[in-house]
C-alpha cells in the first residue's frame, strides 16, 4: 500500500455538494457556542411540533442546582416525526431496505406509508394490551423491521423502549428487565444470525423465571423462524395475531420534550452497565440533524448503518435519525462474514448503498482477509464512509479509505457515547480536512475540553482528559432509577463539567484524537502513554491483525505494558515474530512504550458491541482472573479461560 498523507484535505469535489461547507462550519459553530439558544431554537425547526418550544434550554451543572432541560415546552411526538410527516411527500419512498441473514432469501423493500401502518396496528395492539404512556417495554429482536417497528409503536404511545441486544443471555435480559421494570416484552421465536440459530424466546423465558422478573405480563413473539417454541398462556401471544385486525391508524401519545423516550444499557466495557435514559424533543433534534449534517444526506441516498439496534448507534442512526429525516435505510440481519467475507460489499453493490458506516473492530477483522474480497466488488455507489466505536488505527483507516472506499470517499470518524445520544466529534465529509485515526472536529454547540487529573484545564497542543463543558439537546438525562450515579459518575470528577471517561490528544491543529478510556493509559515510568497508540504501532506491523495493549503493575516503572495481539490468518507465532513485534513498537512510538511482555491471542474478549474489554485484559495481565468482574456482556467466555491459560507469567 502507498503510504498516504498525514491529512486528506477537503476532497474539493465532494465540497461542492456538500451540504456544509469549511465557511458554513465556522460560522455555524461560533454561533452555536457563542448563542446556543438561538441556534438550537432553529434547529428544532427541523421537527414537527404540537407546540413548539420556546424555552429552548435550561442547564446547570452545578451539583447544588443540577438541571438539565431542552425545549422543556415543546411538545411532540418522535414517531409522528419519523413517519406521519413523511406520508404526504414520501409516502411510498422507501423507509427500510431489510437485507436478511440469508442473502438467498429476498430482500424487503417497506415504503414510509407500509411501515406508518406497521407501526400503528402494533401501537394499537400495545395499547389493548394495557401498555401506557411512561410503561417500560424490553425488546428484544433481531435486526428484522419488527423491531423498528417495535420501537416507533412504543414511541407512538409513550411507552419507553429497552432495546436489549439479541446476543445476549437470559441473566443479562433478567437483570436489563429487573432495573426497569418492564411490564411487556416483545421477542421472536428465533434469531438467525451467520446461519446461527439463536433461540429467543427461549431465552426470555428462562429470563422470566430468573428474580426480580415479575414486572412482566405479556410477552410478544414475532413468528421469525417458523421454529416451535413454546407458549405459555395467557402470557405469551403472537405478534401477528394480537395485529390482526387493529386499526392502521393510532392517535399518537403528545409527548413532553423532557418526556422519557427510551431506556438503553451502556456496552459494559468498563463495569456494571448504566441505563442510559434519553427523553423525546432534544434527542430527537440531535439525532436528526447530526445524521444530516455529519452524512451530508440527500433525499436519494441510500444509507447503511451496520450497527444493531441494540446499541446506540442502532437507535440513533439506523432508526430516530434517518427516519426523521425521511432516508432510506438498509436494516441487516447478518454479519460481516457469512457467507463470506464479501458480504458486506455485495450488500452494498446489490443495494445500492452510498452511505456506509461501521465500525472498526469489523474493518479490522475484514482486513485480515486481505483485499481481493473487496476488489472483486464494485461499491461504485459508495460517496461517502463513517466509523463508530472505538479509535480507528490509522492502518485500519487507510485500508477503509484505499480498498473500501478506492480513495474516493471522505471518512467520517463519529466520536460520541450511549450517553450522548448521537455525534460530538466528527469531521463534516464537505467542510474537515481528514486525518486517519483524529475524530477532529466538535459538532455544532460541542465544547470539547481537555483537563489535567486535577481538572485544571489544558490550553493549545495537550493530552489528557476529554470534557465538555456545556450541554448539547441529546444528552442523557439520568441514570434510570438511580440519579445521583448519574451525577456521581459524569459531574463530581471535575464540577462544572461533563466528563466523559476518554483520554484524548489536541493537536496543533486544534484536532482531536481519542486515545482510549482514560483508565486504559498507563503510566510508564512517569510517563502517559495512551493504549490506543501502542496497539495502532502493533496493527501497523504487516502481520499484526488486532492487538489488545494493558498495563500491569511493575517494580521499577510503576506499569509496564503488556500486549496481545492476533495474528493475521496464515500467520504462526514464534519467538522471533515477537521479537520483531516488540523492535516495531520501539522503533514506530519509541522504546518507553515498548512491550514488557507480549501474549499471542487466537482471540481477544469482547463486548457483544465487538468492543475490547480492556478490563479483563488487564485483570488477566496482573495474574487475578479471579476478579474479573462482570463479565455478562462478553461475546465469548472462552477467549478468557484460553487467555487464562496462555498467560505469560512476568
Ligand atoms: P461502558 O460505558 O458500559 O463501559 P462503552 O463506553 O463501551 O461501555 P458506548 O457508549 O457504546 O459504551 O461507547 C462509547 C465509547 O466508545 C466512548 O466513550 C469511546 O471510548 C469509544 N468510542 C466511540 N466512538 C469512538 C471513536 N470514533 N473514536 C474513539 N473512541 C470511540
Ligand atoms: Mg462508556
Amino acid at each position: 500500500m502507498t503510504p498516504t498523507p498525514a491529512v486528506h484535505p477537503i476532497d474539493p469535489q465532494f465540497a461542492a455538494g456538500a451540504r456544509i461547507k469549511r465557511e458554513d462550519y465556522e460560522r455555524l459553530y461560533a454561533e452555536s457556542v457563542a448563542q446556543p439558544e438561538a441556534f438550537w431554537g432553529r434547529v428544532a425547526e427541523r421537527l414537527e411540533w404540537y407546540r413548539k418550544p420556546t424555552r429552548i434550554k435550561d442547564v446547570s451543572y452545578r451539583l447544588d442546582d443540577f438541571h438539565i432541560r431542552w425545549y422543556e415546552d415543546g411538545e411532540l411526538n418522535a414517531s409522528v416525526n419519523c413517519l406521519d410527516r413523511h406520508l404526504a411527500g414520501r409516502g411510498d419512498k422507501t423507509a427500510l431496505i431489510f437485507e436478511p441473514d440469508d442473502p438467498a432469501k429476498p430482500a424487503q423493500r417497506i415504503s414510509y406509508r407500509e411501515l406508518h401502518a406497521r407501526v400503528c396496528r402494533l401501537a394499537n395492539a400495545l395499547r389493548a394490551l394495557g401498555v401506557r404512556k411512561g410503561d417500560r417495554v424490553t425488546i428484544y429482536l433481531p435486526m428484522i423491521p419488527e423491531a423498528i417497528a417495535a420501537m416507533l409503536a412504543c414511541a407512538r404511545i409513550g411507552a419507553v423502549h429497552s432495546v436489549v441486544f439479541g446476543g445476549f443471555a437470559p441473566q443479562s435480559i433478567a437483570d436489563r428487565i429487573a432495573d426497569c421494570g418492564s411490564k411487556l416484552v416483545i421477542t421472536a421465536d428465533e434469531g438467525l444470525r451467520g446461519g446461527k440459530k439463536v433461540p429467543l424466546k427461549a431465552n426470555v423465558d428462562a429470563a422470566l423465571k430468573l428474580p426480580g422478573t415479575n414486572s412482566v405480563e405479556t410477552v410478544l413473539v414475532v413468528r421469525h423462524t417458523g421454529a416451535a417454541v413454546d407458549m405459555q398462556m395467557p402470557r405469551d401471544r403472537w405478534y401477528d395475531a394480537v395485529i390482526d385486525g387493529q386499526s392502521e391508524d393510532c392517535v399518537p401519545e403528545r409527548m413532553n420534550a423532557e418526556d422519557p423516550l427510551f431506556i438503553l444499557y451502556t456496552s459494559g466495557s468498563t463495569g456494571k452497565p448504566k441505563g442510559v435514559l434519553h427523553t423525546t424533543g432534544g434527542y430527537l433534534v440531535y439525532a436528526s440533524y447530526t445524521h444530516e449534517a455529519v452524512f451530508d444526506l440527500r433525499e436519494d441516498d441510500v444509507y447503511w448503518c451496520t450497527a444493531d439496534v441494540g446499541w446506540v448507534t442502532g437507535h440513533s442512526y439506523i432508526v430516530y435519525g434517518p427516519l426523521a429525516n425521511g432516508a432510506t435505510a438498509v436494516v441487516f440481519e447478518g454479519v460481516p462474514n457469512y457467507p463470506s467475507v464479501s458480504r458486506f460489499w455485495e450488500v452494498i453493490d446489490k443495494h445500492r448503498v452510498t452511505i456506509f458506516y461501521t465500525a472498526p473492530t469489523a474493518i479490522r477483522a475484514l482486513m485480515r482477509d486481505g483485499d481481493e474480497p473487496v476488489k472483486k466488488t464494485s461499491r461504485a455507489s459508495l460517496r461517502l464512509l463513517g466509523t463508530v466505536g472505538e479509535p480507528i488505527n490509522p492502518e485500519a483507516w487507510r485500508w477503509y479509505y484505499e480498498v473500501v472506499g478506492d480513495a474516493r470517499c471522505p471518512i467520517v470518524d463519529t466520536w460520541w457515547q450511549t450517553e450522548t445520544g448521537g455525534i460530538l466529534i466528527s469531521p463534516l465529509p464537505g467542510a474537515t480536512d481528514l486525518k486517519p485515526g483524529s475524530a477532529t472536529q466538535p459538532f455544532f454547540g460541542v465544547r470539547p475540553a481537555l483537563v489535567d487529573a486535577n481538572g485544571k484545564l489544558l490550553e493549545g497542543e495537550a493530552e489528557g482528559n476529554l470534557v465538555l463543558l456545556d450541554s448539547w439537546p441529546g444528552q442523557m438525562r439520568t441514570v434510570y432509577g438511580d440519579h445521583q450515579r448519574f451525577i456521581d459518575t459524569y459531574f463530581r470528577t471535575y464540577p462544572g463539567m461533563y466528563f466523559t471517561g476518554d483520554g484524548c490528544r489536541r493537536d496543533a491543529d486544534g484536532d482531536y484524537w481519542i486515545t482510549g478510556r482514560v483508565d486504559d493509559v498507563i503510566n510508564v515510568s512517569g510517563h502517559r502513554i495512551g493504549t490506543a497508540e501502542v496497539e495502532s504501532a502493533l496493527v501497523s506491523h504487516p502481520k499484526v491483525a488486532e492487538a489488545a495493549v494493558v498495563g500491569f503493575p511493575h517494580d521499577l516503572k510503576g506499569q509496564g505494558i503488556y500486549a496481545y495481539v492476533t495474528l493475521v490468518a496464515g500467520e504462526a507465532p514464534s519467538e522471533e515474530l515477537r521479537k520483531e513485534l516488540v523492535a516495531h513498537v520501539r522503533r514506530e512510538i519509541g522504546p518507553i512504550a515498548a512491550p514488557d511482555h507480549l501474549q499471542w491471542a487466537p482471540g481477544l474478549p469482547k463486548t457483544r458491541s465487538g468492543k475490547i474489554m480492556r478490563r479483563i485484559l488487564r485483570k488477566i495481565a496482573e495474574n487475578a482472573p479471579d476478579q474479573l468482574g462482570d463479565t455478562s456482556t462478553l461475546a465469548d467466555p472462552s477467549v478468557v479461560e484460553s487467555l487464562v491459560k496462555e498467560r505469560r507469567v512476568p
